[in-house]
């Protein structure tokens, strides 16, 4: 498949509310997305980098540099033999994952399309509707936190997981156990802890939460290691996951008992199917994070999450929590039972509203080869 045109939009939208983390606040979301066009098919992909390097290193200008300058040329030089082949196309490029998956997932999205089939059949899927959790950020006050998890289990989440981050965590995961006895809940602390912080995570231990997600260090193994061993909670690595080899080595480490997979994060569906089949192998469940997609990032993503290993409830919650404007005719919902339909229609199966994009989008831009 030789790819013919591109089309790169960068779409900035306003979210509901802000999004608060231990590293970030957010009230806009800009991502870019990619039109890749062969033959007469479109496919769609879209970067999960944010506007600032708060989560990696990658942001909506970094991918629109890689993008355009590295690796561009080298997908309208392939002749692609399958959508597995675009990953090697980009080898030469060193990081970059969040660029390269843009890309790497509109091809899939095109193949999936050339061969009619529904985008989670060609990537192995096994799913037709995926379990659902909901990520919270930070609130201002316990109360409202409360509040906000009550509101969300009526929407019909399974799983709540909340943001901590220094002087909000210990009170936070007390008074969630304190409201909700039996909840199956999570912490994600993006990183912002040491090991000097193991007696904290000890008490934390004691509320029973589900897991606790990335305590320590973006590009640490070692010291999550030290961290599980003195924990019966799971950790789940999230940041420090980039590859395969990443997956095998944590597990040989004993550095966390489950991971979380976004392609965006490792490259593209083909890394992420791989960091799921090693996790699969050593019997370590997976589930599918989120950045806060708009339309076609959130349809990779439940195509993704249909694969078996996907055995927890992911942050693949519904379209409509984040934004007001729509990208895709079919915004996903979350069901009554806490799951999520996976698309049927030939590759990620939604329309995606050019018309909308076009309107919204700060620059566009086409690429076509020579
Ligand atoms: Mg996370």
């Amino acid at each position: 498949m030789r790819i013919e045109r591109v089309t790169l939009h960068v779409v900035r939208l306003p979210l509901k509310f802000p999004y608060v983390t231990s590293g970030s606040t957010e009230t806009h979301e800009a991502h870019v997305l990619a039109r890749v066009e062969s033959d007469g098919l479109v496919g769609w992909g879209e970067s999960i980098a944010p506007e600032r390097p708060w989560y990696s290193g990658e942001t909506t200008s970094t991918v629109l540099l890689a993008l355009e300058e590295f690796l561009l040329p080298a997908l309208f030089a392939a002749d692609l033999a399958g959508p597995e082949d675009t990953a090697m196309r980009f080898s030469h490029v060193r990081d970059h994952r969040m660029a390269k998956a843009t890309f790497e997932m509109a091809v899939w999205d095109l193949f999936a399309k050339r061969a009619g089939l529904p985008l989670a059949a060609l990537l192995g899927g096994t799913r037709e509707r995926i379990l659902c959790g909901v990520a919270i950020g930070l609130k201002p006050t316990l109360g409202e936190l409360v509040a906000t998890i009550e509101r969300e289990l009526l929407a019909g989440y399974r799983r709540v997981k909340v943001k901590i981050r220094p002087g909000e965590d210990l009170t936070v995961a007390r008074a969630i156990r304190a409201h909700f006895p039996a909840l199956d809940f999570m912490v994600d602390a993006n990183s912002a802890y040491t090991l000097a912080d193991l007696e904290l995570f000890r008490a934390i231990d004691e509320t029973r939460p589900m897991m606790i997600e990335q305590p320590l260090a973006h590009d640490d193994l070692v010291d999550h290691a030290t961290l599980q061993d003195a924990l019966r909670t799971p950790l789940c690595l999230d940041e420090s996951i980039h590859t395969a080899d990443d997956a095998r080595k944590a597990i040989q480490l004993r550095a966390g008992r489950i991971v979380n997979i976004k392609p965006g994060r490792v490259g593209g569906h083909a890394e992420a199917k791989r960091v799921h089949d090693v996790c699969a192998a050593a019997g370590v469940p997976v589930w599918c994070g989120g950045m806060l997609e708009m339309g076609i990032g959130r349809a990779h993503n439940v195509h993704l999450a249909s694969l078996p290993n996907f055995s927890l409830p992911g942050d693949v919650a519904a379209s409509a929590r984040y934004f007001e404007t729509e990208l895709i005719g079919e915004p996903f919902v979350v069901l009554a039972d806490g799951t999520m339909r996976v698309p049927s229609g030939p590759g990620i199966g939604v329309t995606v509203l050019e018309d909308v994009i076009r309107q919204v989008a700060l620059d566009s831009r086409e690429h076509r080869p020579g």
